[in-house]
């Protein structure tokens, strides 16, 4: 197919996410890890615009090292958009600009965002067409995260945390997020993970391969009480993430202390997410950071996955 496209060019926002529950299990053969996790996405967001173009090319903004996100086909979102040209038999291109706001390699997903958000951006400029569910098949096959991105909201992810079930979350959840400038390598928190459980001896057997989230994240999550939320937060990775980043543990501790309901960090870090009881609180727990010389961002969760914006 080659669609001479007449749109412009097509703007999509996709949210970041924080994971509120993480349950790590064994390593498949594969080399990824079983997870059941809730995933929830945040009003923090990544721009992307795709304008048409006769090969594929990509810019990004926003970046504090610009070294730090790759512009070739190691960049998820140019692989999404050659997916879906590949998928879809398209010969054209497209040029997208990436205007990144989640902190790169920071456990919150702002890769699988820019992945998502090129798929819904080459669907529309390319008039491809392609159904919600064809858009997830291409996404899963990104990264287990990237379905989520294009989901949005919150959802349950099992599997390699990309076999994606809605979850029922009612009102609104205000967290702080503390960012850092060095981002962490997820594979290497896994690993990580992997060493601390066998010197710990975590497991009498191998650790499954088929794990579910339990009831009261769910329960919590059903309720809208960040109160009952905040006693549910769960992250199987945090101790490793905190082997290697011992500031992290302070900063939860911290943002508790000032409070916070709760803290978490996120995915494989190093960004910490302090549930708060409402914005009021958010508030006060980013001043208390402020006094001891720690910026921070206040956002709230749920909101919707890769949308048009225009
Ligand atoms: P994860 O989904 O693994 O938790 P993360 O949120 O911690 O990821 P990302 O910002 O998504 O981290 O990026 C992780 C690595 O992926 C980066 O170090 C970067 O080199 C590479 N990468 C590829 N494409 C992108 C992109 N569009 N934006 C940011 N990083 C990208």
């Amino acid at each position: 197919m080659s669609v001479l496209s007449s749109i412009g060019a097509v703007h999509v926002r996709a949210p970041g996410k924080i994971n509120v529950y993480l349950g790590v299990g064994g390593r498949h053969d594969d080399g990824y890890h079983a997870l059941a996790t809730v995933f929830q996405a945040v009003s923090l967001y990544e721009d992307v615009i795709a304008r048409p173009a006769s090969d594929f090319s990509i810019t990004v903004s926003g970046l504090d090292d610009p070294d730090s996100v790759p512009l070739d086909d190691r960049n998820l979102a140019m692989r999404a958009a050659k997916l879906l040209a590949a998928a879809a038999d398209y010969d054209g291109g497209v040029a997208l600009e990436i205007r990144k706001s989640v902190p790169v390699a920071g456990g919150m997903g702002g890769g699988s965002a820019d992945a998502a958000a090129a798929l819904v951006a080459c669907d529309a400029l390319w008039g491809t067409g392609f159904s919600q569910t064809r858009l997830h098949e291409l996404a899963a096959r990104l990264g287990a995260d990237v379905p989520f991105a294009l989901h949005g909201g919150t959802a349950v992810g099992t599997g390699r945390g990309d076999q994606l079930n809605p979850a029922l979350a009612r009102g609104r959840f205000d967290w702080v997020l503390v960012t850092s400038e060095e981002g962490l390598s997820t594979p290497l928190v896994y690993e990580r993970l992997d060493v601390l459980r066998e010197q710990e001896g975590a497991f009498a057997d191998d650790p499954p391969l088929s794990l579910d989230v339990p009831v009261p994240v769910l329960q919590a999550l059903r309720s809208g009480d960040a109160e009952e939320l905040a006693g549910s937060l769960f992250n199987d990775l945090q101790a490793a993430a905190v082997d290697v980043r011992p500031d992290l543990d302070e900063t939860i501790r911290l943002g508790v202390s000032s409070g916070a309901l709760q803290g978490i960090v996120s995915g494989s870090g190093p960004t910490v997410a302090l549930l708060c009881a409402d914005p009021e609180g958010a508030q006060q727990v980013q001043a208390a950071l402020r006094d001891r010389g720690l910026e921070s961002l206040h956002v709230h969760g749920p909101v919707p996955g890769a949308r048009i914006i225009s």
